[in-house]
C-alpha cells in the first residue's frame, strides 16, 4: 500500500485542486481525502499530484529520423509506401530503430506520460518490433498496427471478383494482426480504400479492438476526396466507424456537425500540424461541441515526445488563433481524462476506483493548472506512479 501524504491533488474529472492524501492499493485508488492514512508514506507537501499523462498519437518508429527533411511537402516525408520516412526506415538497422524507440520511451516516463498510443508500422514484425524496444520499460502501450496490404496499389484494376479475394485477405490479414495490436491505425483515405476501411473496423469492433485513421490533415487532401468520392474524409471515417479521427486540422463543409453526436473521440496533434505548415486544429469549436478531444505529438521525426510541451503549444496556440480565453483546465483534460474515458481504460482520473497512474510535479506558481502547462520541465516531475506502482522518485 501507497500513501501519497500532503499534495495539491487534481481530483476527480473536473481536475479540481484539493489538498488531500491518496491511499493506492494493489495497482487501485482507495482514497483520497485529507485523512487517509497507513500504507508506505510518501511527503509531496509544495507538490501537485495529477493524473500522469496519456499521449494518444505517436509514431514512434521514426525515432531514428529525427528532423530529416524539414520544409519538403508533407506527402514527400510521410505518405506510405515511399515518403522519405519509410524509405529512411527501410535502409536502416532494426536494433538502430529499436534503441531510438527505447530512448522516446524513456523521455516519455522522463516527462511524465505513462500511456502511449502507438501508430505502428510494418504489420506483425513492426509490433514484435516495439515489445522488444520497450523491455522492462513501465509504459502502457496501446499498439495501433497496419498492414502494407491495406494500402491501395496506385495500378490496381477493379473487378468483382478480384475484389471479393482481396477482402477475405484483408479480413484475414486484420484478425491475424489483432491477435497482437489493440487496434488498427491507418495512415489516410489517400492509401486504403473505403471498403478495405470498412472491413477493417467491423474486425476491430467484432474483436473489441480499437480502429483509427489520419482525417482532414490538411485542406488539399480534403479536396482529393470530395473531388474522387464525393465526401469529405470526416464523412468517409464517420460511415466506417472509425473510434479514433487523428488531426481534423481543416475540418469543411459539415464535418464539425457530423462529429458533434458522434461516439468518435478527434486527436489534436498541433505541434506537428505546426512543424508540417497544415494549418491549426479548430480546438475550441470542437470543445464547444462537446467533442471528445484528444492530445497527441505526432512523429518523434518532427517533435519530442513530450506532452508538456504539447499542452503549452495547444493551449497559446488556441488563444492566439481565436483571440480569446480558453481554460487551460481543458487542455490537461485532453491529456489525461478524455483519453482515458475514450481508450476505456478506468485510468487518466485521480479518483476512487480509478488505476493509479500518477504523476507528482512541484508546484511552481500559485495556479497549478498553468505550473503545469507553462512552466513544468523534466526535473520538476519528482515521482511517476503507474498501475499503483512507483517508477521513480527524484
Ligand atoms: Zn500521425
Amino acid at each position: 500500500m501507497l500513501n501519497i501524504k500532503n499534495g495539491l491533488v487534481l481530483y476527480g474529472p473536473e481536475l479540481e485542486p484539493k489538498k488531500a492524501n491518496i491511499l493506492i492499493e494493489d495497482n487501485y485508488i482507495v482514497e483520497v481525502s485529507a485523512h487517509a492514512s497507513g500504507g508506505r508514506e510518501i511527503d509531496v507537501k509544495g507538490c501537485i499530484v495529477s493524473p500522469s499523462l496519456i499521449n494518444s498519437h505517436v509514431h514512434l518508429g521514426d525515432s531514428v529520423a529525427k528532423d530529416i527533411g524539414d520544409g519538403e511537402p508533407i506527402e514527400n516525408v510521410v505518405k506510405p509506401p515511399n515518403g522519405l520516412k519509410h524509405r529512411l526506415l527501410a535502409k536502416t538497422d532494426p536494433s538502430d530503430i529499436r534503441s531510438s524507440m527505447r530512448n522516446s520511451l524513456k523521455e516519455m516516463l522522463g516527462t511524465g506520460t505513462t500511456t502511449i498510443v502507438d501508430f505502428r508500422e510494418g504489420g506483425v514484425n513492426g509490433i514484435s518490433q516495439i515489445d522488444e524496444a520497450s523491455k522492462d520499460i513501465p509504459i502502457r502501450k496501446i499498439v495501433l498496427g497496419r498492414q502494407n496490404t491495406f494500402i491501395k496499389d496506385p495500378s490496381y484494376k477493379s473487378g468483382a471478383e478480384h475484389l471479393n479475394d482481396d477482402f477475405d485477405e484483408i479480413r484475414k490479414n486484420s484478425l491475424e494482426l489483432l491477435k497482437y495490436a489493440d487496434g488498427v491505425g491507418l495512415s489516410g483515405f489517400g492509401e486504403v480504400d473505403d471498403e478495405v476501411a470498412k472491413i477493417i473496423t467491423e474486425t476491430c469492433s467484432q474483436v473489441g479492438k480499437i480502429s483509427a485513421i489520419h482525417a482532414a490533415e490538411y485542406e488539399q487532401v480534403q479536396r482529393n476526396s470530395l473531388k474522387s468520392t464525393g465526401k469529405t474524409e470526416v464523412e468517409r471515417a464517420l460511415d466506417c466507424e472509425f473510434n479514433f479521427l487523428i488531426h481534423l486540422t481543416s475540418p469543411i463543409n459539415n464535418d464539425l456537425d457530423l462529429l458533434t453526436n458522434g461516439k468518435q473521440s478527434v486527436v489534436c496533434c498541433p505541434r506537428s500540424n505546426g512543424a508540417l505548415s497544415v494549418g491549426i486544429p479548430p480546438i475550441k469549436e470542437m470543445w464547444s461541441r462537446g467533442i471528445n478531444l484528444l492530445l497527441g505529438t505526432d512523429n518523434v521525426m518532427f517533435n519530442s515526445p513530450n506532452m508538456f510541451r504539447e499542452m503549452e503549444y495547444a493551449l497559446k496556440i488556441t488563444r492566439g488563433f481565436y483571440k480569446e480565453y480558453f481554460p487551460p483546465v481543458e487542455i490537461l483534460k485532453m491529456a489525461t481524462v478524455n483519453a482515458g474515458q475514450a481508450l476505456n481504460l478506468n485510468l487518466g482520473c485521480i479518483q476512487e476506483g480509478m488505476v493509479a497512474d500518477i504523476m507528482m510535479v512541484e508546484l511552481l506558481s500559485d495556479n497549478p493548472i498553468l505550473s503545469l502547462i507553462n512552466r513544468t520541465e523534466s526535473k520538476n516531475i519528482i515521482g511517476l506512479v503507474t498501475d499503483g506502482k512507483l517508477i521513480y522518485m527524484r
